[in-house]
């Protein structure tokens, strides 16, 4: 069907930095007011450009999808079931980790081949069964940005900050990302979110921070609550599945099941409930679609991660939810703690909680060549940032399970963060 314009001629990697509403803590660290992103282009013979994204960026990242030109020049974009052996073939995966890439180009193939055949990508997928994806308000402990604002570090400012997410985007659940602060504060935080918002559905992350007794502990705590499910409250399949075998809220994961190997594991000797698909750490759309089909089969519930996303991979995210019918619970995205977008229009928006799927040919969102450039520049002029450091304790890293939370005492801006401030004072939040 394909002729040779419409192979593949060349790919182009830019990395760029979107400011962050305030930095975003977590129990490794923090996301420092901005998230760095690379963003994929694919061209084909005839002009024809696709878009894929990232996560991180940097010389690194832009090399890694520049060094696989050779095995994409003169390949055909719709082919991209064999895109996956060229360069992520499982056997040699042991020496060239290429999932993350795999998904950035798989991405931009699908755009392609929907741009080239007028058809969004949920029609190449088996056909949308919604027409739009609800989400999940993403809840973080927050560090004060470089205007002072936006601290979230007590339960009133919790509460107050969920109340606000509510009132502008409409959201029905609320996921508090938490293994900051020590669990008991927490417990109480997220006790107080629960109050304030009677009839939501609520759900806690503590990224596995959490031992296995500790766990069974806070789930008892919260067995009353409108849970939606417990999201990896401790580490590895072993232990969630002590969990598991302690308490009657599902337990979710984006960390004990991220490839197929694992969900055969999972499907043998259950560990989880639901499974949190992210198009990124699955190497693409379609391996989200194949994973939600054997969750389908073995009644397993899913729901789409986010690793942290512009407006590309959001995209890819409602195409994904456009297209599952076991998806009954809301996704999870950072989107809105986003201050911009590179795509045109600007960000996407939500309405009673939910964003549209895009029905545009492809991916449905196009690059906006201005936002690229001033967000590329931004990217040079503030660099990268340590994702797994937190700027109010410079030396301290995490154990598991983690001993040594965060003082929830400990109000406004840290010293390396204001430092990290006041060297680029012209950069936004
Ligand atoms: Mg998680």
């Amino acid at each position: 069907m394909s002729n040779n314009n419409s192979r593949i001629v060349d790919i182009r990697a830019t990395t760029v930095t979107v400011p962050l509403q305030a930095p975003l803590r977590h129990s490794n660290g923090a996301h420092w007011g901005r998230f760095v992103r690379t963003v994929v282009e694919v061209e084909t013979g005839d002009g024809l450009v696709g878009l894929g994204e990232l996560g991180g960026g940097g010389a690194s990242a832009e090399e890694a999808i520049r060094s696989l030109k050779p095995y994409l020049v003169g390949h055909d974009p719709a082919r991209t079931e064999a895109l996956r052996f060229m360069i992520a073939n499982p056997t040699a995966s042991l020496y060239n980790n290429r999932t993350q890439l795999l998904a950035a180009l798989e991405f931009a193939c699908l755009d392609l081949v929907g741009k080239r055949a007028g058809l969004p990508v949920h029609d190449l997928l088996g056909g949308k069964v919604r027409d739009e994806v609800e989400f999940a308000s993403y809840l973080f402990f927050r560090y004060p940005g470089r205007d002072g604002a936006g601290e979230v570090r007590t339960p009133e400012q919790l509460v107050e900050h969920a109340l606000e997410l509510k009132r502008l985007n409409g959201f029905r659940v609320h996921k508090l990302k938490s293994g900051v602060f020590p669990t008991a504060y927490e417990l109480e935080c997220y006790r107080q979110l629960a109050a304030a918002l009677p009839g939501d559905k609520l759900r806690f992350d503590p990224n596995g921070a959490l031992g296995v007794e500790e766990s069974i502990a806070f789930a008892a705590a919260i067995e009353d609550l409108d849970n939606d499910y417990l999201e990896d409250p401790t580490w590895g399949l072993n232990g969630m599945r002590r969990v598991r075998q302690n308490t009657r809220i599902p337990l979710a994961t984006n960390t004990v099941v991220v490839n197929f190997e694992q969900l055969a594991a999972n499907v043998l000797d259950p560990a989880v409930d639901v499974i949190l698909l992210d198009t990124t750490f699955w190497g693409g759309i379609r391996p989200c679609i194949k994973a939600a089909g054997v969750c389908e089969t073995f009644q397993l519930g899913i729901a789409v991660h986010s690793s942290g996303e512009l407006g590309i991979q959001l995209a890819t995210m409602l195409h994904l939810g456009a297209v599952l019918p076991n998806l009954n619970l809301a996704a999870d995205a950072h989107y809105h703690h986003l201050a911009d977008d590179v795509i045109v229009g600007g960000k996407l928006r939500y309405s009673g909680g939910k964003i549209a799927v895009p029905s545009g040919p492809g991916l449905g969102v196009e690059l906006d060549r201005d936002k690229l450039a001033e967000y590329a520049e931004l990217y040079r002029e503030l660099g990268g940032y340590p994702y797994d450091r937190d700027p109010g304790r410079p030396d301290w890293y995490p154990l598991l399970p983690n001993t040594d939370f965060a003082d929830p005492d400990a109000a406004g801006v840290p010293p390396a963060l204001q430092a990290a401030y006041d060297s680029y004072p012209n950069a936004r939040n």
